[in-house]
């Protein structure tokens, strides 16, 4: 265990949820991440958190089940410490108009997005507030603000989130703890490069500053919501959208 401060963060294997743990460590976190199942990619992250000098714990976890959660967070906490940042960036696409799509991967979708969320936030809450110190930074999407078709279960996942922060943002202010969203639009990263040709020139036509988002853009926003410089932010949804909607 180090002096430094610990941020734990979902789906730091890959895209933002990555570009994330490397922004924290050079921020002067200590880190700890799970994945689901991209062990390589994960070594990768690892190896960068640790050349930039910070104290890194890994862990395959899936986010949906509540207990897999606890068990990472307990083992985080015995490595490295208590955590006083927690980042849910872990994430998947499952998309489908409403007629066509499959109740498992609505299922899916919730599961990973939302419960999974709600999993590492019930998991990690509890020592934010014995500790009267903590900020929670939940990534979101601009679809759970404004809804996308064929993105039914992802837009409804989103938008719980953003209900979900709002509310335990109220019942924590009061010790200390501050929750906050962030909602990206066309950020570059796998889940984005899966989409067909079609959607990815579709979607940059709708973005203002004409480029797709990198995962170090949003890593900036999560950074700044997650520091001290944002001690008077709480329950709010910050958009990093490059002017989806203005
Ligand atoms: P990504 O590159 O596909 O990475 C997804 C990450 O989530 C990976 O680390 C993956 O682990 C992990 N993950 C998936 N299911 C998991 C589970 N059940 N348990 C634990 N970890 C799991 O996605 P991304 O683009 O960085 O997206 C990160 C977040 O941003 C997501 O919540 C996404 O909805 C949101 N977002 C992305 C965009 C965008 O344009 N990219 C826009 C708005 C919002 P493995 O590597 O092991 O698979």
């Amino acid at each position: 265990m180090t002096d430094r401060p610990v941020a734990i963060v979902t789906g730091g294997s890959r895209g933002i949820g990555r570009a994330v743990a490397l922004r924290l460590a050079s921020d002067g976190h200590d880190i700890a991440f799970c994945y689901q199942s991209a062990g390589d990619a994960a070594a990768t992250t690892a190896e960068k958190v640790r050349a930039t000098g910070a104290a890194c714990f890994s862990a395959a976890c899936d986010v949906s089940d509540l207990a897999a959660a606890q068990e990472f967070v307990a083992a985080a906490k015995a490595e490295l410490g208590d955590p006083e940042v927690l980042v849910n960036s872990a994430g998947i696409l499952r998309d489908a108009p409403v007629a066509m799509m499959d109740g498992a991967d609505w299922n899916a979708v919730i599961d990973t997005n939302l419960t999974g969320t709600f999993n590492l936030c019930r998991a990690t809450v509890f020592d934010f507030i014995k500790n009267r110190r903590g900020s929670v930074v939940n990534i979101s999407s601009v679809m759970g603000v404004h809804g996308n078709a064929g993105q039914a279960n992802y837009s409804a996942a989103k938008a719980g989130i953003n209900g979900m922060s709002k509310a335990l943002a109220k019942e924590t202010a009061r010790y200390g703890v501050r929750v906050n969203v962030v909602a990206p639009g066309f950020i570059e990263t796998d889940m984005t490069r899966s989409l067909p040709e079609k959607v990815r020139a579709s979607a940059l036509d709708k973005v203002a500053l004409r480029r797709l988002g990198t995962p170090e853009d949003v890593a900036d926003l999560v950074a700044f919501l997650a520091s001290d410089q944002a001690s008077y932010i709480t329950g709010q949804v910050v958009q990093v959208d490059g002017g989806v909607v203005i």
